[in-house]
């Protein structure tokens, strides 16, 4: 299918691909919620001492995927509410062995595959699967129709996809090679951008000569690296069945579950954005304090950090202490303090538009500064169509926000914003700094408990 809409968006504070070693932390502190998983069944009990690799805790709204034990320490759940944080940290992995809760032992008489994939569980590599059309962790005794794995990271600041494979370049192709046996005949995607670097010409080479392996290539244009515009990009349907979806970070972590039998829980990130002094990938673990973070990244006073990249992330408030264990970027910017005085009558030298109505478009090509201030005074909307041109899912947002105001949800309903992945690209591009993103968010989940069944006796 042809794809459409999608953006360059070109930033300042962009990480750069050295990968920065943090000082090892004195204590972790780790999220029982993430933006995906509630680790709400805790699995320790508060002084514990614990060895790397045990589990902590359990989400079991997503089939009991594990929290686990970054580091071998002992477990304070008084410290800091919501989290677990690790003390008495050992610097290096232990050498005995410990038992699994019963949940995650390995039960008798299953086959190869039903242990490869609780193996997968158990080692904290099944939290990288997603469903590509729901977003959601797949159930792990669904059998994929196709697996799509993409080495491509487009939102601005987010971990790239080559620094992650540089150094580990075997292992990932070790991890591709592990996730075959869970197959039947069902295809492996592998997605490279279609800029062509010597490691990306390196792996293609490697996994041409790979028979299940099939190659595709992506324009750099926001968000073409989607699961979802990629499963429509290569003629995948839903009513098929699931597809399984996972970035270089999962293949990375299924080769440490199947080939080393350990956890992934050492992971390259990447902090970026204007408010970062250190803009750079680095080497952590989840539960790393964030305040240690920002002093060694440089991140400035008063910054907003923000989970993720800054179109599509969350804003950590004061009570996120450490890393979480789904975390793979972070970005910084700066809070906009002041308001732009008759900013109508600026003429845009500095700030990039879509539109390319302002003065820059005279100048050479230069990365925007981005502020806090992305969404700037709301106007009513002019009817300019940009955030259907970039729209990738072919939805009229500028529609459905007319919609929301006149509150027709019949009428909302039938423009299909369910097929919204929150990318966020209308926001951005958005002449009139009308969050449509948020909009279309927020009427989905109206719209989902509208149609949501009662549960016997709610309404008694
Ligand atoms: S409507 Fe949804 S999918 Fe389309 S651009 Fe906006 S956020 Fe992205
Ligand atoms: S980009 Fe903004 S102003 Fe333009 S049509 Fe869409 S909602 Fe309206």
């Amino acid at each position: 299918m042809k794809t459409r809409g999608g953006y360059t968006i070109d930033l300042e504070g962009k990480p750069a691909k050295e990968i920065k070693d943090l000082a090892e932390p004195s204590l972790l502190h780790l999220p029982l919620r993430t933006e995906r998983f509630d680790f709400s069944e805790l699995l320790v009990r508060e002084g514990e001492e614990v060895l790397q690799g045990m589990v902590l805790a359990a989400d079991p709204g997503n089939f009991g995927l594990p929290l686990l034990a970054p580091r071998s320490g002992r477990v304070n759940l008084a410290r800091n509410p919501g989290h677990v944080t690790l003390e008495n940290l050992a610097s290096e992995a232990p050498k005995q062995s410990f038992t699994y809760p019963e949940a995650y032992r390995e039960a008798e008489g299953l086959d190869t595959r039903q242990k490869t994939v609780g193996k997968l569980l158990r080692k904290g590599a099944w939290q990288f699967f997603t469903d590509a059309f729901t977003g959601r962790v797949p159930d792990p005794a669904s059998i994929p129709q196709a697996i799509i794995i993409s080495t491509v990271n487009l939102e601005p600041f987010s971990v790239r996809g080559d620094v992650q494979l540089e150094s580990r370049l075997p292992n990932f192709l070790r991890g591709l090679e592990q996730l075959q046996p869970l197959l039947e005949y069902q295809p492996i995607h592998l997605v490279f951008p279609i800029f062509h670097s010597a490691l990306g010409v390196k792996i293609r080479a490697i996994a041409r000569g790979i028979a299940w392996v099939r190659l595709h290539e992506i324009p750099l244009l926001y968000p073409h690296d989607h699961p979802r515009i990629l499963a429509r990009r290569l003629g995948l349907k839903r009513a098929d069945g699931v597809v399984w979806s996972l970035r270089t970070e999962g293949i990375l972590a299924v080769d440490s579950a199947l080939t080393y039998d350990q956890a992934a829980t050492r992971r390259i990130m990447a902090i970026g954005g204007p408010a970062v002094g250190l803009r750079s990938h680095f080497s952590a673990v989840p539960g790393y304090p964030i305040a240690a973070l920002r002093e060694q990244m440089g991140v400035k006073e008063g910054a907003r950090l923000i989970r993720g990249g800054v179109l599509t992330g969350s804003t950590m408030g004061e009570e996120s202490l450490g890393l979480d264990s789904e975390m793979q970027s972070l970005s910084a910017l700066s809070e906009t303090v002041d308001r732009k005085l008759l900013a109508f009558m600026r003429t845009g030298f500095g700030q990039r538009s879509y539109s390319r109505t302002f003065a820059s478009v005279l100048r050479p090509p230069f990365k925007e500064r981005l502020t806090t201030a992305l969404r700037g005074e709301k106007r009513p909307c002019i009817a300019c169509g940009f955030c259907a041109e970039v729209c990738p899912v072919w939805i009229l947002p500028s529609i459905i926000h007319r919609q929301v105001y006149a509150d027709d949800l019949d009428a909302v309903e039938k423009s299909r914003p369910d097929l919204c992945i929150g990318c966020g690209l209308c926001s951005y591009v958005c002449t009139s700094k009308i969050d449509l993103r948020q909009e279309i968010l927020d009427i989905n989940e109206t719209l989902r408990l509208e149609t949501a069944v009662p549960e016997e006796g709610a309404l008694a």
